[in-house]
C-alpha cells in the first residue's frame, strides 16, 4: 500500500485522545513499550498517592474505621477485577504479578495433580514465565512437556495445538496475545479441545487484558492471569483467575498470616479461596490502584482502546512495510505489538537511536528465547501501542527507523 501518511490518519476510524491525561509522556515521547509496562494515568497516580497518605492503614485486621475502610476498598478492587473478567470475587486471587501467577498454579496445583508420564503443553511463542515454571514442575515430577508449533506468520498453529493433545495431556498453557508478535489465540476453540482430554487450560493474559475484553467463561479456560502493571494500574500486583471448583480444591503454597482458619504448632487449618493463596500483608495499594486502572479502562471502553490500537498497528505495519530492508515479523492483524528487523542492525543499536529521536522501544529476546530461535534472530526491536498512542508516535517511530538506515548505510 503505498498511501502517504496523511491519507493513512485520515482514513482511522475515531481515534483515541487520552495523551493529557497521562503525565509519564509528553507529547513529543513516542512511548511504544506499552508491551513492557503500561504508563499510568493520573487517575491512577493520585488514587496510589491518596491510598498512601489520607487513608492508609492496613487490612484484614485493624478495627478502626479507617482500616475497616481500607478493608473495603482492597474487596471492592477484588469485586472490579472480577467484573472485568467476568469471573467471581472468590475465583480472584492477588497475586505479585503473572509471573507468580503461574509459579503459584504450577506448584499448588501442578504438584497435586501433574506426574510423571503426565503431559503439559505449551506453544512455541509463550513468554519464559509460561515456560519455566511448568520445565520446573516437570523437573520435579518427571512430567513431559510438548510444544505446538506456529503458523508462517508467527500464530500459534491452532489445528497443530489440538493435534498434540492427547489423553496424557494434563494441561495446555498459552498466551492469550503474544507479547512479540501481537497475535490472538481462540482460547475457546482451545478449551474446548483440552477439556476433551480432561486436561486444564491456563490462558497467560498479560497482552489480552491491556487490550481485548475478557470474559473468563466464554473463553472457557480454567486460570487466567495478567499483571496490572501493564493494564495501566501499579507494578507489584497482578492476578490469578481461576474457576471456583478448582481453585476450591487447591492447596495452599505460601504460608503465613491472612491464609489461615486456626494455627497451632501441632497443625493448621486453612481459609478458604481466595484468601488461602494471599499469605501476609497484600499489596493493598496496589489492589486500590488497579481498581482505580480498571475505572479507568472502562470509562475510555476496551473495545475502543482495542480498535485504536489496532488502528494504529496498521498503519504502522503498512508504512513500515513501505521501507526497503525493513522485515516485519507477525501476523497482519497483531494486536497492539509489532516486531521488526531494520536490515542487520542489532535491536539495540536500532532502539539507541530511536532513543535519540524521542522514541521508546524494547529491543532484545522479549523474554521469550524459543520463539527468538524460531524467528532466527537473537534479539527483535518492537514497538507496542497503548490508549495515549497517537499518529505521531508512529511518524517518529518511521523518521527513526530511516535515520537508522542512514546511518547504517
Ligand atoms: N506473559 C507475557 C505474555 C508477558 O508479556 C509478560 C510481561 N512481559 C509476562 C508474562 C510476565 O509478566 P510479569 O513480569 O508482570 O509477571
Amino acid at each position: 500500500m503505498n498511501m502517504p501518511l496523511a491519507a493513512h490518519f485520515a482514513s482511522i476510524p475515531r481515534l483515541l485522545d487520552v495523551r493529557d491525561e497521562f503525565p509519564g509522556v509528553p507529547a513529543d515521547w513516542a512511548y511504544l513499550d506499552a508491551a513492557a509496562t503500561a504508563q499510568k494515568p493520573r487517575a491512577v497516580i493520585e488514587a496510589i498517592s491518596r491510598a498512601y497518605g489520607e487513608d492508609y492503614a492496613t487490612v484484614h485486621r485493624g478495627v478502626y474505621s479507617r482500616s475497616a475502610r481500607m478493608t473495603e476498598a482492597y474487596e471492592a478492587a477484588r469485586d472490579a477485577v472480577a467484573r472485568f473478567i467476568n469471573g467471581k470475587p472468590s475465583e480472584t486471587v492477588f497475586v505479585r504479578g503473572a509471573t507468580e501467577a503461574i509459579n503459584l498454579v504450577a506448584q499448588s496445583w501442578g504438584n497435586a495433580c501433574i506426574g510423571s508420564g503426565d503431559r503439559i503443553l505449551l506453544s512455541r511463542l509463550e513468554h519464559h514465565s509460561n515456560i519455566v515454571p511448568w520445565r520446573m514442575l516437570a523437573d520435579r515430577t518427571g512430567a513431559e512437556i510438548d510444544v505446538a508449533p506456529l503458523t508462517a506468520d508467527g500464530r500459534i498453529d491452532e489445528a497443530a495445538l489440538i493435534a498434540l493433545i492427547g489423553p496424557q495431556t494434563r494441561l495446555v498453557a498459552i498466551a492469550h496475545v503474544s507479547n512479540v508478535l501481537g497475535g490472538i489465540a481462540d482460547i475457546a476453540r482451545i478449551a474446548v479441545a483440552a477439556h476433551a482430554v480432561g486436561a486444564k487450560l491456563l490462558v497467560d493474559g498479560c497482552q489480552a487484558a491491556p487490550r481485548l475484553a475478557i470474559d473468563v467463561k466464554a473463553l472457557g479456560c480454567d486460570f487466567y492471569t495478567f499483571s496490572a502493571h501493564k493494564l495501566y494500574g501499579p507494578t507489584g500486583i497482578g492476578i490469578l483467575w481461576a474457576r471456583a471448583d478448582i481453585l476450591d480444591a487447591m492447596p495452599p503454597w505460601q504460608g503465613g498470616g491472612a491464609m489461615i482458619d486456626e494455627v497451632a504448632f501441632e497443625g493448621v487449618t486453612y481459609a478458604s479461596a481466595p484468601q488461602r493463596f494471599e499469605a501476609g500483608t497484600p499489596h493493598i495499594v496496589g489492589a486500590v490502584g488497579l481498581h482505580v486502572a480498571i475505572d479507568w479502562v472502562n470509562s475510555i471502553g476496551i473495545e475502543a482502546i482495542d480498535a485504536h490500537e489496532r488502528a494504529l498497528t496498521a498503519i504502522a505495519r503498512s508504512e513500515i512495510a513501505r521501507l526497503d530492508g525493513v522485515r516485519l515479523f507477525g501476523p497482519d492483524d497483531s494486536a497492539g505489538i509489532i516486531s521488526f528487523a531494520v536490515g542487520d542492525v542489532h535491536p539495540h543499536d536500532v532502539a539507541t537511536i530511536l532513543d535519540e529521536g524521542g522514541v521508546a522501544i524494547r529491543a532484545g529476546h522479549h523474554c521469550a528465547q524459543p520463539l527468538m530461535q524460531w524467528l532466527g534472530v537473537p534479539a527483535t526491536a518492537r514497538a507496542s501501542f497503548s490508549a495515549h498512542s497517537n499518529e505521531a508516535d508512529i511518524d517518529r517511530l518511521v523518521k527513526g527507523i530511516k535515520r537508522t538506515q542512514r546511518i547504517f548505510g
